[in-house]
Order: C-alpha cells, then structure tokens, then sequence
C-alpha cells in the first residue's frame, strides 16, 4: 500500500499543497499538477510519488488510521482540498466506488469484492423469479441495494 505519515511528511508539506492547487467555484482544490495514471493528484519528488489527497488529508486534517482509506465526497479525484475528503474503511470504499461507478469497470478494480462470477449468479439468482433482492442479498453476501443495480445492470453492466 502506500507509503506512511512520516514518509510523507518528508516529501510533500502543506504549503505545496496549497501553491500546487486551485480552488474552483465547486469549492475543490484543482490540482495543477502531475495526475496518477488512476487520475489522482500525483506529486513526484526524489524518486517517489505521492498521492497528494492522502498528504492532504494527513498534513491538514490528521492521522489516517490502518485500514482507512481516503476518498472524495465531491467526485473529483484530482481535488485536495481536505473538506472533500473523508476517511473509510474497506466496505465503505467499496461502497464509495459503486456509487462513484468505478466498479463498473470489473475486477481489474482491487477494491472489488464482486467478481463476474458472482454477478452472473446474482443476475441467475434473480431470473429465476425465486427470490427477493434482499434473499439474494443474503445468499451472495452483498447488499440489497447493489442486488438491484446489478440486476438492472446499473453495474456491471459489461458482464452478460
Ligand atoms: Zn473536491
């Protein structure tokens, strides 16, 4: 995973933080520098990248706990602006990239915990006109809501 607090400290600080990025009217901070391949802030330095949100967070709001994860509440990934940012662990981030529809694009996704296989059995599951999303939910172990969306191929809707 990514490198820690102290690592970060010494290659980013708060200040270039604030001269590499520019607030819009949306209220984020763009960016204006290098962007990950993923589309996140990106901040090059010695040799190592940094994921400017996670140092944004770290360096303006405080410590990011083991197993957290820091994501974006305003969609943007290339903000890092700490009001924006909020820290999860696994599930919600999981939960976050459905809503973000960054699962959509299928297991290639780390954060996925549905594969094809189970998206196929969801979708088998609920043809059969046996079960409710909920029922289905349970089988599966995934939430009713994203039953739903998977059936009505809201996700995954490149998975036959
Ligand atoms: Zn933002």
């Amino acid at each position: 995973m990514g490198m820690n607090a102290r690592e970060i400290r010494k290659l980013i600080s708060a200040d270039d933080i604030l001269e590499w990025s520019r607030p819009t009217r949306g209220g984020c901070w763009q960016w204006e520098g290098s962007l990950h391949n993923d589309g996140y802030a990106a901040w090059n330095t010695g040799g190592r990248q940094v994921k400017v949100h996670r140092a944004a967070y770290l360096l303006f709001v405080g410590p990011i706990p083991k197993k957290r994860f820091v994501c974006h509440t305003c969609r943007n990934k290339a903000c890092v602006n700490p009001d924006c940012l909020k820290l999860v662990d696994h599930k919600g981030l999981y939960e976050h990239n459905l809503e973000q529809g960054n699962v959509a694009r299928g297991e290639r996704n780390g954060f996925s915990t549905l594969n094809a296989k189970k998206v196929r059995r969801i979708r088998r599951l609920a043809a059969s006109g046996k079960y409710s999303h909920r029922q289905i939910g349970d089988i599966v172990g995934c939430h009713q809501t994203n039953v739903t969306r998977i059936v009505n191929r809201m996700y995954w809707g490149h998975i036959d």
